[in-house]
């Protein structure tokens, strides 16, 4: 079926004990034996597994194509989850603009474990080819990225990776499996942080892990959910339920205003860069036409100004709201190198934009005004 229709009946079957066709939430965290001592009904603890979080799971694995999939309490304890299955002296190819979350799990958390990371300009395969070796495991990506939204080739990092004897794993946050389905394209990890779009709202903290098989892999993932116990509440897998529902159409008509919006920005004098994949000119544009759906509903800009202009542009906007975080209603937009930090890869007038569901022109209309 369709991945509308997946998006809406994958993992929900109306609730067998009174026909509710909107899933009820179980908060319940223990479940009744049987007279026997057995689990018939399929659970005991929710920490091992609850009606709501395997709804969520079974429906973000069914959009991916995934056979398998373990939701956590945030899209950290997802990636930190991933690094996790891998054991001291392995050794781990990322991208050089590499979520900072992740630069920064990396740096406070797995240096001390020996986990080796090296990383390369993931649009170089040359750089990425040269970055492998005999212990590389795992291959992470980002595509588009963050902040410069570029765009690499998931098919071409699969490949380097298999030869290699890794496996791509890729983050699939910015793009949903409604533009992008790293599976299809060889992956054989994604994750999400279901924070930004899956759940869509900005109202949930959550991550999720899809597997592309039943493997040692995905063994490994269900044992770090379920005894690291970093699960998600079923109020919060309810809620991203909901969001998921609408997730192709949200996605859709954010990507159509982020079109027309990053057109008005490469227009407007007070701009000296717009990056994103669907400007014909993007150096990420041919890949993203082959490998998307659609270009995203994320896009960066440099104002003229430095710093200083960028910061006066993001003050003068009345209706996008200043904030961190992307992929729910409400557009936002950050100055990127100052949430960053000193090993930010932001440039200083960059202004990062994610694009919500408001009308466009008005979208545009408050950037015009702000950049004066
Ligand atoms: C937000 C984000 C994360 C981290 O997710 P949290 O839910 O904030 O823990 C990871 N990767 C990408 C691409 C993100 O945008």
């Amino acid at each position: 079926m369709h991945l509308e229709t997946r998006a809406i009946h994958a993992g929900q079957e109306p609730d067998p004990a009174t026909g509710a066709i909107t899933a009820p939430i179980h908060p319940s965290t223990t479940f009744e034996r049987d007279a026997d001592g057995g689990f018939s009904r399929g659970f005991q603890y929710t920490r091992y597994g609850n009606p709501n979080r395997n709804a969520f799971e079974k429906c973000v694995s069914s959009l991916e194509g995934g056979a398998g999939a373990a939701a956590f309490g945030s899209g950290m304890a997802a990636i930190m989850s991933v690094l996790q299955t891998l054991q001291p002296g392995d050794h781990v190819v990322a991208p050089d603009d590499l979520y900072f979350g992740v630069r920064h799990l990396q740096q406070k958390l797995f240096r001390r474990w020996g986990l080796q990371i090296t990383t390369v300009d993931l649009t170089r395969p040359d750089q990425v080819r040269a970055a492998m070796t005999p212990a590389t495991r795992l291959l992470w990506s980002e595509s588009p990225s963050n902040p410069l939204v570029k765009v690499c080739d998931v098919q071409m990092l699969a490949d380097i990776a298999h030869e290699s004897g890794a496996q791509l794993c890729v983050d699939n946050t910015w793009a949903t499996p409604v533009l992008q389905r790293p599976f299809e394209l060889g992956a054989d990890l994604v994750v999400h942080s279901a924070t930004k779009y899956l759940s869509g709202h900005s109202d949930v903290l959550a991550g999720v892990v899809v597997t592309h098989r039943l493997d040692e892999t995905f063994e490994r993932l269900v044992d770090i959910q379920s005894e690291g116990g970093a699960v998600p509440s079923p109020f919060d897998c309810w809620l991203i339920q909901r969001g998921l529902q609408t997730l192709p159409c949200r996605v859709r008509t954010q990507c159509a205003g982020a079109a027309q919006i990053a057109q008005a920005l490469a227009a407007n004098r007070q701009v000296e860069a717009v990056f994103y994949p669907g400007l014909a000119d993007d150096p990420g544009h041919e890949i993203a036409s082959r490998q998307m759906a659609d270009y995203g509903a994320m896009l960066s800009f440099c104002v003229r100004g430095g710093e200083a202009g960028a910061m006066r542009a993001a003050g003068g906007l009345e209706l996008i709201r200043r904030a961190t975080s992307l992929g729910g209603t409400h557009s936002l937009i950050e100055h990127r190198a100052s949430i960053e930090g000193p090993d930010t890869m932001a440039p200083p007038g960059l202004l990062r934009l994610s694009v919500g569901l408001e009308h466009p022109d008005d979208l545009i209309a408050d950037l015009q005004q702000a950049l004066g």
